[in-house]
């Protein structure tokens, strides 16, 4: 897969304010350098070694994401190689980030995953769960938590609407009970869903296929 530049540049105007987070796992660093050509400076990976191996061979100013599924055992890996990691899905998770991090001497910045839909096949935190979260994360000096992310259930687009608008008012209740925290940023939105996730006030957008084409 390569990049397809004139969809990058149209994706990233077309999604401002909110932030294009470009999901790098279908690409090696050669085409992560075609995404900083572009001007997309933020790229998002789903899994530890990718990340690990990527980060290593790349050598420009872009900033890296942690989106996928994260398991507490490797959180030392990344801890000071990323600026965000979307995905805290439990409270072991946090746990183990604040222990990196106090370790690192660094603020770690946090988004908590929700599982909106209440789906079976999804991680994230059930909704009623989240108060538990926020509540272990005021105890770890170490964490910030710069908002919600979520992922839409694989359902006809128009259909996900709702999901989106109720992660939004999920952040609105939280921004007012835990007035210590950004709590600005909403994560959500795929190559199929990212228009409408951006109409209920996504901020950060991760996309992937989209941006690719076949060499
Ligand atoms: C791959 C991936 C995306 C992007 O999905 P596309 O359908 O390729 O746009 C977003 N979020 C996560 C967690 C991913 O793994």
């Amino acid at each position: 897969m390569k990049v397809n530049q004139e969809v990058v540049k149209t994706i990233m105007d077309e999604v401002k304010p909110a932030r294009l987070i470009a999901a790098t796992k279908y690409v090696d660093e050669t085409q992560i350098e075609e995404l900083e050509k572009c001007g997309c400076l933020y790229f998002g990976e789903n899994r530890v070694q990718a990340l690990l191996d990527k980060y290593e061979k790349y050598h420009g100013k872009g900033h890296w994401h942690f989106i996928g599924t994260l398991q507490s055992n490797k959180v030392k890996y990344i801890i000071d190689k990323v600026e965000l990691i979307h995905s805290i899905n439990s409270l072991k998770l946090i746990k183990e980030v604040e222990k990196q991090a106090k370790k690192h001497g660094l603020k770690m910045h946090v988004l908590l995953e929700v599982n909106i839909a209440d789906e079976e096949s999804k991680q994230g935190f059930d909704k009623n769960d989240i108060r538990d979260a926020m509540n272990l994360i005021e105890e770890c000096p170490h964490i910030i938590v710069d908002g919600l992310m979520m992922m839409a259930p694989n359902i006809e687009v128009e259909k996900t609407r709702v999901y989106f608008r109720q992660t939004k008012e999920l952040l609105e209740q939280l921004k007012k009970e835990y007035p210590d925290y950004p709590l600005k940023e909403l994560s959500m939105g795929m190559s199929q869903d990212y228009k409408v996730a951006l109409e209920e006030g996504a901020t950060l957008v991760r996309i992937g296929r989209a941006l690719f084409k076949d060499e």
